[in-house]
């Protein structure tokens, strides 16, 4: 077998700079729950869960056996011309799986960023209208219509212009933002204001189709829309008659303690994209909605070859089954808890430590100078020292921890986990990094 630097050298003759955020020196052999094992043997805890693909862990067995018997009976055939029984059914329980009380319809695709494209592509057929609206800091994929959407990373952008024209990103009411002594509900009118401020100018309401937000922004940093400026959000939509839709691709199947972070609302979306934990990593994704909105386009203006793959669909059924099984959602919420105690009291010990945010297992912790300012290099420095001992983080906007480990962790891989963060911490405090 070959080592981790060898692996490494002979792919970076052709692995193109655009394809890796390089973090860790690391070639990974397997995985099993919450551990993931490189080719060296070297053992690491992952709070990263394949970015919130891995709900369920690394190679469940009962995920891993559905793939297997579905292997075995069919693969794939093109979902233009046949149905196959494994992938109609996962249609239905999706359907009702989804918040709302109405007539709902699901088109599949093999990724997230697919399905946000089908956001804009419904929206805009369904509303006969042309402007979408969405939020600086989300992130919504990279394809060309997910990257027109996202508004977090700059080199995203860089050099592959013109995005999807009539797409206007609105600033998201990140708690960042929040001036010094400033109230929740003075901070929500500013911002509402904000968000009015280009339909008294420029932006005619009429010509709308749709508006797309991350309840909980992932990438952006784990920050949550206020519960004020959600209801006047969804409130404008209905008084406009505008598509209403969620990405909840990293934060659905139980991440946020809830198992659409629109529950914490209790809105029920016109729009819902999924993907990642869908199918436990599984290329599958799919746009959730309002029969007459997903019945506004003809074959094939959103249809891929693969999309609906009866192995993915086997392996989402199994994932699904394994979330109620093993009440996934609940356990997200209490070991979320267990999270929030620990980062808060990491908050108490270390002036370094900032912000923390928790939304099940979910979370961003801001890493700060002596001014309180964000301490990138710090960061850097931390999570490669955790990944020396032997835990998968990875940061946001440069200064956030993010937290996010498969909702299977146990509660003991979760506490050596957090000794072993307390050590780097304590290391850094001691200036001994
Ligand atoms: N939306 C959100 C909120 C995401 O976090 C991501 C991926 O990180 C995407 C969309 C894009 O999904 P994919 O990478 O499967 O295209």
């Amino acid at each position: 077998m070959q080592s981790n630097n060898q692996v490494l050298a002979a792919e970076a003759d052709c692995l193109p700079t655009s394809s890796r955020i390089k973090y860790f020196d690391m070639v990974l052999d397997h995985g099993q729950g919450a551990i993931l094992v490189d080719v060296e043997g070297h053992e690491y805890i992952d709070l990263l869960a394949s970015a919130s693909s891995a709900n369920t862990g690394h190679a469940h067995p009962k995920v891993v056996q559905a793939i297997q018997q579905q292997a075995a009976k069919l693969i794939h055939f093109t979902p233009a011309y046949y149905a196959n029984e494994v992938t109609a059914s996962l249609l239905n329980r999706l359907a009702a799986l989804a918040p709302g009380d109405f007539p709902k319809k699901v088109a599949f695709g093999t990724s997230g960023s697919d399905a946000n494209d089908a956001m804009i592509k419904y929206s805009r057929a369904y509303t006969g209208r042309h402007y979408i609206i969405s939020f600086t800091g989300a992130y919504h994929g990279s394809t060309y219509g997910a990257i027109s959407l996202s508004g977090v990373s700059l080199n995203m952008a860089r050099k592959i212009g013109p995005l999807l024209p009539d797409i206007i990103k609105m600033p998201f009411p990140d708690p960042h933002l929040k001036l010094a002594g400033e109230s929740e509900a003075a901070f929500v009118d500013r911002m509402w204001q904000m968000f009015m401020l280009p339909f008294e100018n420029w932006l005619p309401v009429e010509e709308v189709a749709g508006i797309l937000i991350e309840p909980i922004q992932g990438d952006g940093g784990l920050v949550a829309t206020p519960h004020a400026y959600m209801d006047k959000l969804y409130q404008f939509t209905r008084a406009h008659n505008i598509v209403f839709a969620v990405d909840e691709i990293n934060q659905g199947f139980g991440r946020s303690g809830k198992m659409w972070s629109i529950d914490h609302y209790q809105i029920a979306p016109d729009l819902m994209s999924i993907g990642k934990s869908l199918a436990s990593g599984m290329p599958i994704s799919a746009l959730i909605g309002r029969k007459e909105i997903l019945d506004s386009l003809d074959a094939p203006a959103h249809l891929f070859t693969t999309s609906g793959n009866p192995v993915c669909a086997a392996a989402a059924h199994a994932t699904l089954d394994v979330i109620e099984a093993e009440h996934l959602v609940e356990r997200s919420a209490k070991l979320g808890q267990m999270a929030s105690t620990f980062f808060t009291r990491m908050q108490q010990k270390f002036s370094f430590v900032g912000a923390v945010r928790m939304f099940g297992l979910n979370g961003g912790i801001d890493i700060v100078d002596q001014d309180g300012q964000a301490d990138v290099d710090a960061t850097t420095e931390i999570i490669y020292h955790l990944f020396k001992a032997g835990v998968i983080m990875i940061s946001l906007r440069g200064n956030i921890l993010r937290f996010q480990p498969p909702l299977v962790i146990s509660e003991t891989q979760l506490e050596t986990a957090f000794q072993r963060i307390e050590a780097v911490f304590e290391a850094k405090a001691k200036n001994q990094l």
